[in-house]
């Protein structure tokens, strides 16, 4: 059987965050179940043209796919095992919002297999919530966590984040020493990143273009504060146990996230639900972004009412064959986010030729700069080379 990984998206937020350019927004209860039960529509669809494969891990993102209410959640989670073989190791992790759960709700996702967690705290520093324009403060992170806990979650994440407005190194000492006081088993540490459409981008456009070009700026960190934060935030959590697996991601006792791992090593995954893009046979999709049409689509296919399309699913927006070329360079993209990186038996099996004969002298020229190191087959990125990744990434691109 052929393992996969299954990731499901909830695009429904109680309000939506200034930041935030993610596939989500706020729908009233009708919506959210009439999404539900095109998204259970599109699983059984989905699962019918995928036999013999085998589920790892699901991912149940968004959004805040803590907000639907449990009987939706037990709808989804009861359908997709229904429809899927699913391995009873599998890691099966729900993203949940401060002021979003309830023990309630948190005894019905243990009873359903859900046996990881990831809450979006981004800041112990109620200022800079608010500035986010998040729906909770911190005691309401508290008190979810706490209630996580009490439910008996032995795997949870927290998200934070760096490089906010006006962040400094004392206040980002206080989140970091906030949540590493709680020890989680895991934790993301993602710089924010000013996207168009969003309301910072309005707020924080030109600030971000003098940060990009090195130049003093007025509210955002400057690039060399912003690297400084990073630095900051990397050594705290080593030094409070966790180790860094990925460059945003540090876990502690092993608990890495297995289903991103999944991501970085190109497991095949089917993403279900608005928006979400599948991996499979080397066949890269996405679906469609508006709800409307989504539902109105999935509802027509359970109906039995034939539905064209120019793809080979009614639910993509669009499909695309990866060429061997496009597989390599992503394989060392996302292989190399890894503190581990790649190895070169895993090249060989996967393209049948040695890496050395694909990217030998990229590998010399970025070993002698320092930024790459090997060791027992395995290369990956060092220190400094992970400090610049995106250049040193970009170098990995074929036919420049
Ligand atoms: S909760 Fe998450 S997905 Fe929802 S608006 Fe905020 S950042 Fe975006």
């Amino acid at each position: 059987m052929t393992p996969i990984e299954l990731y499901i998206h909830i695009p429904f937020c109680v309000k939506k965050c200034l930041y935030c350019d993610f596939l989500s927004g706020v729908f009233d209860e009708k919506m959210q179940r009439r999404y539900v039960a095109a998204l259970c529509n599109e699983i059984k669809y989905v699962s019918a043209k995928h036999p013999g494969c085998i589920v790892s891990t699901i991912y149940i993102g968004g959004g805040t796919p803590s907000w639907l209410s449990e009987d939706l959640m037990d709808a989804i989670i009861t359908t997709v095992k229904q429809s899927f073989k699913i391995d009873p190791l599998a890691e099966i992790s729900v993203e949940c919002n401060p002021g979003t759960l309830s023990s309630e709700k948190l005894n019905v996702y243990r009873s359903i297999g859900i046996n990881r967690l990831s809450i979006g705290l981004q800041s112990a520093n109620d200022d800079e919530l608010k500035e986010l324009g998040r729906i909770h403060d911190y005691n309401r992170f508290l008190h979810t966590f706490d209630l996580v806990r009490k439910a008996g979650f032995d795997n949870v994440n927290v998200d934070i984040m760096t490089g906010l407005p006006h962040q400094t190194i004392e206040k980002l000492e206080k989140t970091l020493s906030s949540v590493t006081m709680l020890r989680p088993e895991h934790i993301s540490a993602y710089s924010l990143i000013i996207e168009k459409g969003t309301p910072f981008y309005d707020k924080y456009k030109f600030d971000a273009v003098k940060q990009q070009a090195g130049m003093p700026t007025e509210e955002l960190p400057t690039d060399e504060e912003s690297y400084r934060l990073y630095k900051f935030t990397m050594e705290y959590l080593e030094n409070k146990g966790y180790k860094r697996y990925e460059i945003s991601n540090y876990a502690r006792n092993g608990k890495i996230c297995r289903h991103n791992v999944g991501y970085w090593d190109r497991v095949p995954y089917l993403g279900l639900g608005l928006g979400s893009a599948s991996l499979f046979d080397n066949v890269r999709t996405d679906n469609i972004r508006d709800i409307y049409k989504y539902c109105e689509i999935s509802e027509a296919i359970a109906a039995g009412k034939n539905v064209p399309s120019e793809h080979t699913s009614p639910y993509y927006a669009s499909e695309e064959v990866l060429s061997k070329k496009d597989a390599m360079e992503e394989f060392m993209f996302l292989g190399l986010r890894k503190i581990d990186g790649i190895t070169r038996s895993d090249f060989y099996k996967m393209f049948g030729i040695d890496i050395e004969a694909i990217y030998g002298p990229i590998i010399t020229a970025l070993r002698n700069q320092g930024f790459m190191d090997a060791k027992e087959g395995r290369l990956f990125l060092t220190d400094i080379g992970i400090d610049v990744s995106n250049q040193v990434l970009s170098q990995f691109l074929l036919d420049k």
